[in-house]
């Protein structure tokens, strides 16, 4: 039997910790935070229910997630519903694609070796015609795989863009935080305890233990540790190793980790099925070119909310205020329902912005493909001296990424690798 420290308790750190323990192994649970479940996280305060801050959907077929919500039987809803485009203010009719796209997915289908989408698009698309295209493109690419266009990898977003599921958008029933019940409990009924507040600084290897100073002072020692925090802690060097680990910080570095700014807003009805301004009924998204882009209802639920999805280079920005940024998810669903200003805010019931760049344990929400990040992922996957390894999110390699299920298939990528280490 190991003894074994799991630095992190989101999902991927929960569902190694309970792996392990099923296995036989003494395994404890560092995590920074007063709560466990990372990424995933509902708050309810004056919602009349929980909202999701953080992860939402099951993107598609998940195997390993669909498999787990089964194993904690947790039904999934199809999210059912209109989706809408609006651009230059006005509503787009269907969702056909352009003669601009097409060429787009042809020049993309047919690239060999790997660029950047910057570079992508000044290759092929460099005209004043495309000028728009080029817009699109990028706020498409910054919608759902969050990027700096200046260092993502086209060929990783040509296969996830083909491998993208839009119709079959699922809401687990109740929520994700439901699943982190289920591995939390996993983990502490049997026996693996969760140490909340222990913020890891220092993760130190020796010649026959790892050492783990958390903030508490404590050292923890074990004989493996795994690192799950997410790739921004990594990048930042909040956790400092010992001996000092100069390649795997340049390869933290040469991966890329996206900003996202998420807003929860309830109202005491749907504004969007209003037949005094730009009526959506039935809306299930809206795309728009708004400084706020992307809303969503939650159907087919009816709970009158909508959120709103700010994501890509621009949320790095330091001197967001959560006032300053209401006010702006304010002025864009404005315009995305083409009202006066008075009235989203008299049918506003209650309203959250959580700002995931500036969150401590996080500095960002999830991870994109760079030109070097599978070389990065290839030595982040080796362990260091059979003794720590690296999961989570952004240590997936495939085409789920930045996902729950990469944070799952993850956690049993590592759990397969220890269980070998130690036959
Ligand atoms: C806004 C947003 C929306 C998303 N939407 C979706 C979605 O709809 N569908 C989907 O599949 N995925 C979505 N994701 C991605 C998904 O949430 C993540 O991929 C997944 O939750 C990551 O799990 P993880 O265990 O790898 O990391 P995390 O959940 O981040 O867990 C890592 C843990 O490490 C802890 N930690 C950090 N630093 C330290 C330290 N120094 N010491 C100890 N502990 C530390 C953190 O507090 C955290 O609890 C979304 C993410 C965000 C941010």
């Amino acid at each position: 039997m190991a003894e074994i420290i799991v630095i992190g308790a989101g999902i991927s750190g929960l569902s190694i910790a309970r792996q392990l323990i099923q296995s036989g192994h003494a395994v404890t649970i560092l995590e920074a935070r007063d709560r466990v479940g990372g990424r995933i996280h509902a708050i309810t305060g004056n919602f009349s229910k929980p909202v999701e801050t953080g992860a939402e959907f099951i993107h598609g077929e998940q195997p390993v997630t669909l498999a787990l919500l089964k194993e904690a039987r947790i039904d999934k809803n199809l999210m059912k519903g209109k989706f809408y485009s609006i651009a230059k203010d006005e509503l787009q009719r269907g969702d056909v694609l352009d003669d601009h796209w097409k060429e787009l997915f042809s020049k993309l289908n047919k690239l060999e070796h790997d660029v950047t989408l910057t570079h992508f698009l000044q290759r092929y698309f460099a005209g004043e015609q495309y000028k728009d295209l080029r817009h699109r493109v990028i706020q498409f690419a910054e919608g759902f795989d969050i990027p700096d266009p200046d260092r993502v990898s086209s060929l990783a977003l040509r296969e996830e863009w083909k491998n993208s599921d839009d119709e079959h958008q699922y809401h687990p029933e109740g929520g994700y935080s439901k699943l982190i019940e289920f591995l939390r409990k996993g983990v502490i009924n049997n026996g693996g305890p969760i140490v909340l507040n222990a913020p890891v600084r220092e993760v130190r290897l020796k010649a026959k233990i790892v050492e783990i100073l958390a903030d508490s002072d404590k050292i923890h020692r074990a004989d493996k540790v795994i690192v799950t925090v997410p790739l921004g802690v990594l990048q930042r060097g909040s956790i400092k190793f010992s001996p000092p680990l100069p390649q795997h910080q340049a390869a933290f570095s040469a991966m890329g980790f996206g900003g996202v700014i998420k807003f929860n807003f309830e109202f005491k009805e749907p504004v969007w099925e209003s037949r005094n301004h730009r009526h959506l009924p039935d809306l299930a998204f809206a795309f728009s070119d708004a400084e706020v882009p992307t809303w969503w209802s939650q159907v087919p639920d009816r709970t009158p909310m909508l959120t709103g999805w700010f994501s890509g280079p621009r949320t790095f920005k330091p001197d967001f205020t959560s006032e300053g940024l209401y006010q702006t998810a304010l002025s864009s669903l404005q315009y995305v329902l083409r009202c006066n200003p008075n009235a989203i805010e008299s049918s506003l019931r209650h309203w959250h912005v959580t700002n995931w760049v500036q969150d401590e344990y996080a500095h960002g929400a999830y991870s994109y493909p760079t030109l070097r990040s599978n070389e990065a992922r290839k030595l982040l996957a080796q362990p260091v001296n059979d003794r720590l390894y690296f999961a989570g999110e952004a240590m997936y390699d495939g085409a789920s990424g930045g996902t729950v299920e990469a944070a799952l298939v993850s956690a049993q990528e590592v759990v397969q690798k220890i269980g070998s280490s130690l036959q």
